[in-house]
């Protein structure tokens, strides 16, 4: 049984599920071999079981190991860069297509969980907090650009009165609540995920990891105690992925990011903190995430380590935040911390294609991918079932390498975020 523990955090100590899966030690024929149990390729298995194929998923450590069981648990509608900047990209025409999409993530999850039954403490709401005027002129055009594509009844722009009912700290001028956005367990969505997949018939390894895929008509995935033939691939490792596809690596960066828990709060605490329930991101480059847990604990991330080495003291770089946002805090006890890796494109915009006619990949959603990753499955499946056009959207985005080539793309990047979030405390 699966020997990897997930990663010590508050959702590891509060998974509802403690199922151990076999590692593959076979031979195995199927329709679609998936690599990697995070959200992209459970939603992928998901949708494709709904379908009729035959899966295989097959995960390196244990389901929802990597960043699905590590994040924010924050529902985030649209894309890391927004569709201003694909429009310019792809032309207005094409934008459409993405415009329609963006919310689209959210509401699948809300689907999975309720038809399946899955327990992950969801709240809906999610606020986009303005640190200054700059930023709150932002919010105003997001608003309007959302609308321009059709998402206009759940978006409420919020005045300086208004965020101060939503979040009690005087640190923010204004804010977007987006009433479609909101929250969950992170890591009890991706077991509930995966047993939902086991229940439709799709077979789950973990302590697989994929040493090598042998391309061709019917392309074979190799583990180091078995071997998978499969119509088709789908590639899901993301941040994690490491050299198994060079030819992605080039161009996507992992990096990290940390997230603390403190004690339980008490209900009274917890309630004046935030009244609402929602979650709540700033608008700044290197931007704070936070929201309450079920049982009344804060959940608060924020920072990036470019190029995903674990910082040491993840207290010492999370709780100074924190305590900004809540000075009341001081003196809470902080019970988890925890680092987890996400996938930077330059764009910031998702890397999606194929590989051959029977290789496909989605990874690289950039920091905001419980919805993005949600959606990315559905459109695998509409691509193996014979409708390319909206998979071809996300495909037809160009990428490029990151600056410095492969030493130098990390400092270069620090560097560019050190430069916007100077702009960020400057408020230009
Ligand atoms: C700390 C943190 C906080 C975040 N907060 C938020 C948030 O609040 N809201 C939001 O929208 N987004 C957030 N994100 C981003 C979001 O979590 C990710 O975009 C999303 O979970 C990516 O899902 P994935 O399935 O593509 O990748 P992952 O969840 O990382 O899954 C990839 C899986 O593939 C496996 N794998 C890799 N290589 C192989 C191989 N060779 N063989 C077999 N298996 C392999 C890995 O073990 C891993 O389990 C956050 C990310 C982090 C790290």
């Amino acid at each position: 049984m699966t020997a990897t523990a997930h990663t010590s955090s508050y959702y590891a100590d509060s998974a509802n599920d403690s199922r151990e899966r076999n590692s593959l030690s076979e031979v195995l024929e199927t329709d679609v071999c998936v690599i990697g149990a995070g959200y992209t390729g459970l939603s992928s298995a998901l949708h494709l079981l709904e379908a009729g194929f035959k899966v295989v998923v097959l995960e390196a450590a244990r389901v929802g190991w990597g960043a699905s069981g590590r994040n924010g648990g924050q529902i985030v509608n649209s894309y890391s860069r927004d569709l201003d900047v694909i429009e310019s990209t792809v032309g207005k025409a094409q934008a459409k297509l993405f415009g329609e999409m963006a919310f689209e993530g959210g509401r699948i999850i809300r689907e999975r969980i309720e038809k399946y039954q899955i327990d992950c403490d969801l709240k809906n709401g999610g606020v986009f907090a303005a640190i200054n005027r700059k930023q709150m002129g932002h919010l105003q055009q997001q608003k309007a650009l959302w609308e321009r594509y059709g998402h206009t009844e759940q978006l409420q722009l919020l005045d300086d009165a208004g965020i101060r009912q939503v979040v009690n700290t005087d640190r923010y001028i204004g804010g977007l609540l987006d009433k479609s956005g909101g929250h969950i367990h992170p890591l009890n969505l991706a077991l509930g995920e995966a047993r939902t997949v086991e229940s439709l018939g799709g077979k789950i390894f973990e302590d697989s990891a994929v040493v090598r895929i042998d391309e061709g008509e019917y392309p074979i995935v190799h583990t180091a105690n078995g071997q998978v033939k499969a119509r088709f691939v789908v590639v899901a490792g993301n941040a994690y992925l490491g050299k198994l596809l060079p030819q992605l690596a080039a161009k996507s960066m992992p990096c990290g990011t940390q997230v603390i828990t403190t004690e339980p709060l008490g209900e009274e605490l917890a309630h004046s903190l935030l009244p609402q329930d929602y979650c709540v991101e700033d608008c700044n480059y290197l931007l704070d995430y936070f929201r309450l847990s079920a049982d009344k604990r804060l959940i608060y991330g924020g920072g990036v380590v470019y190029g995903a080495r674990d910082p040491e003291n993840i207290k010492a770089i999370i709780l100074p935040k924190l305590l900004k946002t809540f000075p009341q805090l001081k003196g809470v006890r902080i019970d988890y911390t925890w680092t987890g890796n996400f996938l930077l494109t330059l764009s910031r915009l998702p890397q999606v294609g194929r590989i051959g006619s029977n290789i496909y990949y989605s990874q690289g959603c950039s920091g905001h991918g419980v919805t993005y990753t949600h959606l990315a499955g559905k459109l695998i499946a509409e691509v193996l079932t014979g409708q390319a056009e909206r998979f071809d959207a996300f495909a037809s985005l160009p990428h490029y390498p990151f600056p410095g080539g492969h030493a130098l793309r990390v400092p270069f990047s620090a560097l560019g975020a050190w430069y916007y979030s100077l702009r960020d405390k400057l408020g230009i």
